[in-house]
């Protein structure tokens, strides 16, 4: 498993920086945002160091394809309304212009009752 020292979200997957964990198994970590956008707003990220979406190749399939599977569930445990009223939003920000500012793979979900802080 690739893992970077000074990677924030590496880190925080080790245990070494606290986060309000939502979900974790031996591959994939869910966490808090710790400035949420949206009464639910919490971040799925895979052990492994990744940087974005931008370096995933097919062997990162499966996991890419684990997280998508938990967001809706995690959302609803999390206090999202259900589909199709309520839901939730997805976004892998990918790159400077892609609005990233963590490089390690994370996965927003964002959702809740509006109004929310943005998006
Ligand atoms: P992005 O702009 O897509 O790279 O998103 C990075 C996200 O990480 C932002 O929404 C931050 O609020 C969030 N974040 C930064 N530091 C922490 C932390 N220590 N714990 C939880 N979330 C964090
Ligand atoms: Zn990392």
């Amino acid at each position: 498993m690739q893992h970077d020292p000074n990677c924030l979200f590496c880190r925080i997957a080790r245990g070494q920086i606290p986060s309000r964990k939502v979900y974790e198994d031996d591959e994939i970590l869910a966490f808090h945002d710790i400035h949420p956008w949206a009464p639910v707003h919490f971040l799925l990220i895979p052990k492994d160091h990744v940087p974005s979406l931008a370096q995933v190749t097919d062997a990162h399939a499966p996991m890419l394809g684990r997280m998508l599977a938990l967001a809706p569930r995690l959302a609803l445990q999390e206090g999202c309304n259900p589909y199709p009223d309520g839901g939730h939003r997805v976004i892998i920000n990918t790159g400077r212009e892609g609005g990233q500012e963590v490089h390690h793979l994370h996965v927003h979900v964002i959702g809740g009752p509006r109004p929310w802080l943005k998006g």
